[in-house]
């Protein structure tokens, strides 16, 4: 289920904005990415290509691209902004509480639901945020 790899660079290119090295090298890197890191493990990831990325220029550029509208910015209460590239294909998230595991999923009943509550409401809905928090259950044999 995982969505095809984002071409950040090119995207950055087409908006126009100026690419300086490091810059791709962290557009690279989260063009790579399908975990939701955050700031922190983008820094690493981008340092093992190019040792001179400090952590204030990912900050710099993470927000940057967020700006542009290339990033979207996720909070699931660990106290950490994740980080994904925006895209088309729409889906929630679950986190595992006990390891912090991020599982993506789609499901057409909770997107037509969510639609109805709002258009019950007067509205039409624009966007939604939803996160499930859960830990494993164990396995049971049937
Ligand atoms: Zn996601």
């Amino acid at each position: 289920m995982k969505k095809p790899t984002l071409d950040i660079v090119s995207i950055c290119m087409e908006k126009g904005m100026r690419m300086t090295d490091q810059r791709r090298v962290i557009a690279r890197v989260l063009s790579g990415a399908v975990d939701h890191p955050d700031v922190e493990e983008v820094y690493h990831r981008s340092t093992a290509i190019d040792s001179n990325i400090s952590i204030a220029t990912v900050y710099r550029t993470v927000r940057l691209f967020e700006e542009a509208g290339i990033l979207e910015r996720h909070d699931f209460r660990d106290g950490r902004s994740r980080y994904e590239p925006v895209s088309d294909d729409h889906h929630d998230h679950l986190i595992d509480v006990e390891t912090g595991a991020v599982l993506e999923f789609q499901n057409e009943e909770i997107d037509r639901l969510q639609e109805k509550i709002a258009r019950e409401m007067g509205y039409k809905l624009v966007d939604h945020r939803m996160e499930l928090y859960g830990t494993r259950r164990e396995k049971t044999k049937d």
